[in-house]
């Protein structure tokens, strides 16, 4: 299966928080509050990144967090704000004052909290990771399958346009991984609002207790690949990161979306590898940007109120991002 093009979106990758409650056997990124490298961005820092992007023509502002639950409020009260929901709303509001799309990606929010945040976004994100209890999630709680379910079921609710995805080779069986697709697909079919299903392989990280464990073998990668294809709506686009996966292996095998790829930040949960070049990514296969909502929902007028004048600024007629 090789198709006429592959999507991307052109972003700056905002790492607002490493303060996290859960701790993933796999994860690299989390810090606990009191740790020497903790940290919690100011709203002026994050304007400093925005500005970048602008300076480099990046239309989403992707917002990555750990989920640090009350654990934050003390770095929270130093920089202003005694909220968590007002504090990410607010980061939003910036990003879109610097011409950027907010993409969140906050945890496991309420269904007040999804809808706080909805207005201020072009889309919403959260890995349902596995459906399977797993042992590497043991010391974290919110990676709860219901949890996460609960979370994907109340945005598509709220009609929020949603990017979830599987992480492959946590410890899971491929029985496993198609009931995670299988579940994402029964979400998608009573709302129709999962716009695209990220198959993301397991990359061993220093310092963490699967330092040792293997990635997923490039096979078990393009059948899970495969598998998602088949068991996914073709309206559901496939991503794999081209930075963890060659896209000569991933494309024939049903990946139709390249995900956010940043000119200006590196890939903060695995910094180790580099985004490829825009161009050389376009010497393999035919690019088409989009923007962190795609193309259908902007269509469909999906996205939240405070994002309209910017998305009216940059999709084209079909929903794209002008050239
Ligand atoms: S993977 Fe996410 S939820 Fe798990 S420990 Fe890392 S930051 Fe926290």
């Amino acid at each position: 299966m090789n198709p006429d093009y592959v999507t991307f979106s052109k972003n700056v990758f905002i790492p607002v928080t490493n303060i996290c409650r859960n701790k993933c056997h796999y994860c690299g990124f989390r810090r606990d509050p009191d740790s020497a490298d903790a940290h919690l961005m100011t709203p002026d820092q994050v304007s400093v990144l925005l500005s970048k992007g602008a300076s480099n023509n990046c239309a989403e502002a992707l917002f990555t967090f750990g989920e640090p639950d009350e654990l934050i409020h003390e770095a929270l009260g130093k920089i202003g704000y005694s909220n968590f929901i007002e504090y990410v709303a607010d980061l939003c509001r910036v990003a879109i004052t610097h011409g950027s799309l907010p993409h969140t990606n906050a945890g496991t929010l309420s269904y007040d909290e999804l809808r706080m945040l909805k207005p201020l976004n072009a889309s919403m994100g959260l890995m349902l990771e596995t459906i399977a209890s797993v042992a590497v999630h043991k010391d974290s709680p919110s990676k709860a399958p219901e949890i996460r379910l609960r979370v994907i079921t109340d945005a598509g609710r709220l009609r929020i346009p949603f990017t979830t995805g599987i992480l492959v080779g946590i410890g899971e069986s491929r029985e496993d991984r198609i009931n995670s697709l299988m579940a994402i697909r029964e979400l998608h079919l009573r709302y129709e609002h999962i716009q695209e299903v990220i198959i993301q392989p397991f990359v061993p990280k220093p310092n963490t207790p699967m330092s040792n464990h293997k990635p997923p073998s490039t096979e078990e990668m393009q059948e899970t690949i495969a598998l998602a294809r088949r068991i996914l709506p073709l309206e559901v686009a496939i991503q794999v990161p081209p930075n963890l996966m060659p896209l000569h292996l991933s494309i024939p095998y049903g990946v139709s979306d390249l995900g956010g790829i940043s000119p200006v930040t590196i890939d903060y949960i695995n910094p180790d590898n580099e985004w490829p070049a825009l161009e050389a990514l376009g010497s393999c296969v035919r690019l088409r940007e989009r923007l962190p909502i795609y193309p259908r929902f902007v269509l469909g007028n999906w996205y939240g109120a405070e994002t309209e004048e910017l998305i009216s600024k940059y999709a084209d007629e079909d929903g794209f991002r002008k050239c």
